[in-house]
């Protein structure tokens, strides 16, 4: 069992890692340098992946010998904004009441990060026969990002490592698929005139509307036709447009429309076929109206998020070993992405699996319970006794 003394360690942890504002798409270079000054001096080496700004990095740490395969245990650093979320104190005040820590990033997803964190000391100080590295990343929120950039230098840290845990809040429960997305942006470009004579220019929100339309139909053909894994809900690939903006006057015929559709699609399900359908229906479809008035007019498309579906097969040895980390039996799927299908992609076997419910995660007085800490404390515990074995 966990000693008091522990779980407090890292509690304050997490009170440590939550008062930086590490939000999406802002800097995380305070935490980054905290966290790799106190690692470098317990020995363990910190390789950092910057992004283009230098305001932001991933941190890869690994304690113990690099030189055969180990196990990661990885997560987010950056926490969604608090814009306009009713909190009743300091989201990066972390406050305890009720045996439980509230605070901004408590559960999604810096008391998972606490735990290794906080238990640093005591694991520079095994003697580990396979390495624990600790991978920490940066815009995980929007589409994991940043991640990319590290697991591309992967090679040159250690060798590949035999199992990554993803610290995504699962309850401890074992995880072993997720869907993946794909974020499509699309521009629309018309031509402007004046609204009382509509057929003199071309107006870019009514052909953005026209694809949406079409999406929407590929959507629900989706939905009813499959194909169908019953483990997910929905059980199905989905495709929404999320985001759209257009138009400066009701008198003026839109001369741009821009508008963001995702697909969460299901492990083994191909995106790319859903996005060549609707390309194809806009080349084909659209924008030969449009460009019957103007050949400048049209639609270009970009891709602003992928990344990848989980499906961790039963046997994968990172299964097993969760398994008996946690004493679950059984493995699950989850609705929400994580940087799990991008280890796997990276030939890293990977499972998310972290302390919390997702249910607390985005949401104002977002919290952790301390029970749940102390199982994730044990989990790293026993992990730490498997690598020494
Ligand atoms: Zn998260």
């Amino acid at each position: 069992m966990p000693s008091t003394e522990g779980l407090a360690a890292v509690v304050d942890e997490v009170r440590r890692l939550v008062a930086f504002r590490s939000i999406t798409r802002g800097p995380n270079r305070d935490l980054i340098e905290d966290v790799r000054h106190r690692l470098d001096a317990l020995g363990a080496p910190c390789h950092l992946t910057w992004d283009d700004t230098k305001t932001k990095a991933n941190l890869f740490a690994s304690f113990g010998p690099t030189d055969r395969p180990g196990v990661v245990l990885s997560g987010h650093t950056d926490v969604v904004p608090v814009d306009g979320q009713d909190w009743s104190h300091d989201p990066f005040d972390v406050v305890e009441r009720d045996g439980k820590l509230f605070g901004r990033g408590t559960v999604d997803m810096k008391a998972f990060l606490a735990v290794p964190l906080a238990m640093a000391p005591q694991i520079a100080a095994r003697d580990l026969k396979r390495p624990l590295h600790v991978a920490l990343s940066y815009d995980e929120e929007i589409g994991c990002v940043g991640v990319h950039r590290m697991l591309a230098e992967l090679s040159r840290y250690a060798a590949t490592p035999a199992a990554c845990i993803v610290g995504e809040p699962t309850g401890m429960k074992v995880i072993t698929g997720h869907k993946g997305k794909r974020v499509l942006r699309c521009l629309v470009r018309g031509v402007a005139g004046h609204s009382s004579r509509p057929a003199e220019g071309v107006n870019a929100i009514e052909h953005a509307a026209e694809l949406i339309a079409h999406a929407r139909a590929v959507a629900k053909r989706v939905l009813a036709e499959g194909p169908f894994a019953d483990a997910f809900d929905p059980p199905t690939t989905t495709m929404q447009t999320g985001k759209i903006r257009g138009g400066l006057a009701v008198n003026i015929i839109p001369a741009e429309c821009v508008f963001e559709l995702e697909i969460r699609f299901l492990p083994g399900d191909d995106p790319d076929a859903l996005i060549d359908e609707l390309t194809r229906f806009a080349r084909e479809h659209v924008e030969p109206e449009m460009r019957a008035l103007d050949p400048s007019a049209g639609f270009t498309f970009e891709e602003v998020v992928r990344y990848p579906a989980l499906s961790t097969g039963p046997e994968a040895e990172v299964v097993a070993l969760a398994q008996r980390l946690t004493g679950e039996t059984e493995t699950s799927a989850v609705g929400f992405g994580s940087e799990a299908g991008l280890f796997s992609l990276a030939g890293v076997p990977s499972i998310v699996c972290g302390p919390g419910g997702i249910g607390e995660a985005h949401r104002p007085d977002e919290f952790i319970e301390l029970g749940e800490l102390a199982r994730c404390q044990r989990f790293v515990e026993r992990l730490l006794d498997e690598l020494c074995a």
